[in-house]
């Protein structure tokens, strides 16, 4: 039963018809009878898990019946998925997920947008705190979402899939990638021999992927008898041609300090290296090197300190920045693919690589109506509602108490984001 008095009454009945219509045509789910689903909804605060479905009708017609706010499934396979003790699941393999989420990574977009709250006295800190310091009330962490933060998780998926995977033989036609529905991505491993991986090998590869313990003893280091980098060239495998590799794409990138800011500014490379690298002519010098397949890298004026710098900046550039313990666990849930994500009421967007290049994030996963005809009627109940784009519109920065009317997807996710409530 829908209590009246819960806040998010309104939110979840357009949950339910939003979901009357999606489940007559849901994305297939592989495997659906060795999955283990889950579900999180609206008046409980623990997840209701170990439930399977023999067919995709039963799982359908469970998510019309109840649309929760968060839904998801195991990415392992068992032959009793609904056991609910783990070890009579009877494991037959697990999908290796990788989760790619602004949310790990540090951008100065954050700095913008993210608050976090005391949900007593309304007092706003831009630290991320966990006791108010003027009532130690409980604080409300407000993340929000951006272009800026949302290309940065795409392009770690371009970086994952066209650098990383092909070094396990893996191609961008064999992936499965997902929309999360809210900051990033997830790519679905599904190759029998990934399958049947366990935790540690899975490990090895989220180190690689990582450069977690990368300390190559055959390159990538200043030689100071012969006043020199060992660098790698671009015809090399793995690390060491990704190494060589991203240095020249890089010095073609950009031929000026205020270029290269523009792109890598946030991460604080040296300013007399960049003005080395981006501002002298040193930059076609080492550019040459590269492009002559020249394993040794040299440029007057940098020293052991200075390749340090370079070495450290390239390092940071070209590993992937993914969630680990996504990747590791062999028992993960991770969000159904075609649900509706409670917390921006984006739905879980299945993507093929080239669709993902183009994929806009606050633009193809709406699902609720943009009609301005039907509008609904919200209050704030933020003291810091930052501003958001929803397909072509910018709405907000609002403050609490104020009352708006708003496009049905707007309004939807203002309210599953917290901050403002359906009335
Ligand atoms: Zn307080
Ligand atoms: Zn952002």
């Amino acid at each position: 039963m829908i209590s009246l008095k819960d806040p998010t009454f309104e939110l979840r009945k357009k949950f339910i018809l939003k979901y009357t219509e999606l489940v007559k045509s849901f994305p297939l789910i592989d495997k659906i009878q060795n999955r283990e689903f889950a579900f999180l909804f609206w008046d409980k605060d623990y997840m209701v898990r170990h439930r399977g479905f023999s067919n995709p009708q039963l799982f359908l017609s469970e998510l019309k019946g109840v649309a929760p706010r968060h839904a998801y499934l195991s990415a392992a396979l068992y032959n009793s998925p609904a056991d609910k003790i783990m070890s009579n699941k009877g494991w037959m393999g697990c999908d290796f997920v990788v989760d790619i989420d602004s949310d790990h990574m540090d951008l100065s977009c954050q700095k913008k947008h993210d608050f976090y709250i005391c949900v007593e006295c309304d007092y706003v800190s831009k630290e991320n705190i966990t006791k108010c310091p003027k009532c130690e009330g409980l604080i409300r962490k407000q993340l929000w979402l951006c272009d800026e933060c949302l290309q940065a998780s795409k392009n770690e998926v371009i970086k994952l899939v066209d650098d990383f995977l092909p070094d396990f033989g893996i191609i961008k036609d064999n992936i499965i990638l997902n929309f999360s529905g809210h900051r990033g991505y997830h790519i679905h491993l599904r190759e029998e021999f990934i399958r049947a991986m366990n935790s540690e090998e899975r490990r090895q590869i989220v180190d690689y992927m990582t450069a977690t313990n990368f300390e190559p003893d055959d390159f990538f280091m200043y030689k100071q008898n012969i006043g020199s980098f060992l660098g790698s060239t671009i015809d090399d495998a793995g690390w060491k041609g990704r190494i060589a590799n991203n240095f020249l794409k890089i010095l073609n990138k950009h031929d000026s300090i205020e270029s290269f800011d523009l792109e890598f500014g946030h991460l604080d490379l040296d300013a007399k290296i960049k003005h080395i690298l981006f501002g002298t002519d040193k930059r076609e010098h080492i550019r040459n090197q590269l492009l002559n397949k020249n394993k040794y890298w040299t440029i007057r004026d940098v020293g052991k300190i200075g390749w340090e710098k370079i070495k450290k900046f390239l390092l940071t550039i070209s590993k992937c920045d993914i969630d680990v313990p996504v990747s590791i666990d062999t028992h993960r849930l991770i969000r159904v693919q075609g649900s509706i994500h409670g917390k921006t009421g984006f739905i879980v967007k299945p993507l093929d690589y080239y669709e993902m290049i183009n994929f806009n994030p606050l633009s193809d996963p709406i699902v609720f109506s943009m009609d301005q005809k039907k509008l609904v009627k919200m209050e704030i109940t933020t003291p810091k509602c930052p501003e958001i784009r929803i397909q072509a519109e910018y709405y907000g920065p609002y403050t609490k108490g104020e009352k708006i009317d708003l496009p049905e997807a707007v309004g939807v996710f203002l309210a599953c984001k917290g901050v403002a409530i359906l009335l």
